[in-house]
């Protein structure tokens, strides 16, 4: 650093320009969160232990290509506001740090945090103090905020930690930064707030502020349908180019099926059923087999989905316990959704067939699929209500999301079963709310 940027740091140090914001990590997503920030009027000290990238970037030379992003960077670095250090130890007097380092794969293919762990050790042995943050931006499995957050807890630290994940792509880095959505993940509420107010000037600024384990399992979700969707496209492409068809045009028209169904509603529940994906998405993984596709997407979505459904099975066995035999299951929804009485390739018929060759008994109740499932199983119980079909129940299974089902009136079920066990599929009901009535709630992944 030069004798003229420390003095520019010190002289214009938070009075001035808003925070002093260390950003650990001089790669794509550090520099061009730097560059960001210091055009918000923020003082940026940018540390990494490379100290060939330091001089490099002292002499407003980029140790890697990026569009745009040595315009705004150099400049601010002339103007002072941002200044590049080897040491962290020479900026620890900042107010927020963010992490920015590699997390590459390790040998067994598993996240390594070795050098993210590093930087948060060196931070948390020397910074102490309630008004300062450490701001993870490095992508990290589920539970490593969690173990961070220990860390501090041990030490008895006030210093606040949390976790917001980058988005942005190489190539359009500066873009996506400012255009993206931002995700905050952490346990204090002050901190994801002071996070979230530097990048409230945003023009598309839309936020999601979470736990720690929502986001961290959001950004890899992010990056793993990226990757599916690419492939998917990729294996499409190839086909089409056996049969003559037009890749760009299926994917203008896959672009349009978020019309029809939007990822944001899709609900989880036991495996998709009915007379169209199943069918269509096994001959289609047929024609993918025949085209030289021995594992597609699709094949694997199936087995996916076939295998979700055996999962549900052995969770329902699970929870009734060892002596299941002569145990009662109620099953509340017997169609592949609510809203039909069609039963074609619905999970309820594999759950029950399973149930029976347990020797289980299996109560039911469906607003409409009654009949039609009275012809694939004549000797289960059919019930008239899903209050007569709880009764003396072991565990009860939600399988569709009828409003019926939704409405339900936990003062008359609580009486009714015989132990207090629900499996929630659709996610339909309130954890919070049958904690009152003392029931476990096994659901997919609502809090
Ligand atoms: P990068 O490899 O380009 O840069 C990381 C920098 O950290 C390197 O310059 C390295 O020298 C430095 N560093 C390592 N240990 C250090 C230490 N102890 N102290 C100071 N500096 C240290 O990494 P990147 O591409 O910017 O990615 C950073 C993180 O962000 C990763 O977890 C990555 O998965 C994630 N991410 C990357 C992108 C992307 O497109 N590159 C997008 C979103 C998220």
């Amino acid at each position: 650093m030069k004798a003229w940027q420390i003095l520019v740091l010190f002289l214009f140090n938070i009075s001035v320009y808003g925070n002093q914001i260390t950003i650990i990590g001089c790669g794509y997503v550090g520099l061009a969160l730097a560059s960001i920030l210091s055009r918000n009027g923020h003082t940026i000290v940018c540390v990494d232990i490379d100290k060939e990238k330091i001089t490099s970037l002292n002499n407003y030379t980029l140790p890697f290509y990026e569009p745009n992003l040595d315009d705004t960077l150099f400049n601010a670095a002339r103007k002072g506001t941002i200044i590049f250090v080897d040491d962290v130890e020479r900026v620890l007097e900042s107010e927020i740090f963010y992490l920015c380092v590699a997390t590459p794969t390790d040998a067994t293919g598993k996240c390594d945090c070795s050098l993210l762990n590093s930087c948060f050790n060196t931070i948390i042995s020397k910074v102490d103090a309630a008004s300062k943050i450490i701001c993870i931006k490095s992508t990290v499995p589920p539970g490593t905020m969690q173990r961070l957050q220990a860390l501090i807890k041990e030490k008895k630290h006030s210093i606040h930690l949390v976790y917001n994940p980058e988005f942005l792509r190489e190539g359009s880095a500066l873009q996506d930064i400012m255009n993206n959505p931002i995700v905050i993940g952490g346990e204090s509420t002050q901190a994801i707030e002071k996070i979230a107010d530097l990048y409230s000037n945003f023009q598309t600024y839309r936020i999601i502020k979470t736990n720690f384990e929502t986001a961290e399992i959001l950004k890899y979700a992010w990056n793993s349908f990226s990757a599916m969707r690419i492939t998917y496209i990729n294996e499409l492409a190839v086909l089409c180019r056996k049969f003559n068809a037009d890749i760009a045009t299926v994917t203008q028209g896959l672009a349009l099926s978020e019309c029809l169904l939007p990822t944001a509603a899709i609900k989880p529940g036991p495996g998709y059923g009915g007379s169209c994906l199943p069918k269509d998405a096994a001959a289609f993984a047929k024609v993918m087999e025949e085209q030289g596709f021995s594992s597609s997407i699709i094949h694997q979505v199936i087995t996916s989905n076939n295998n979700h459904r055996k999962r549900l099975i052995s969770d329902v066995c699970a929870l009734l316990g060892k002596s299941e035999y002569q145990k009662v299951v109620t099953i509340l929804g017997l169609a592949f959704k609510a809203h039909t009485n069609d039963i074609r390739n619905s999970p309820a018929i594999d759950l029950i067939k399973a149930l029976i060759e347990r020797g289980i008994i299996v109560k039911v109740y469906d607003p409409q699929a009654m009949n039609s499932m009275k012809e694939l199983f004549a000797h289960i119980h059919y019930c008239n209500s899903p209050y007569q079909a709880v009764q003396g129940a072991d565990c009860i299974v939600v399988l569709t999301d009828w409003d019926e089902f939704k409405e339900i009136d936990f003062d008359k079920i609580a009486v009714l079963c015989n132990k207090k066990i629900i499996v929630d599929t659709k996610n339909i009901y309130n954890p919070e709310l049958l904690k009152k009535y003392n029931f476990t709630l096994y659901n997919y992944g609502k809090h």
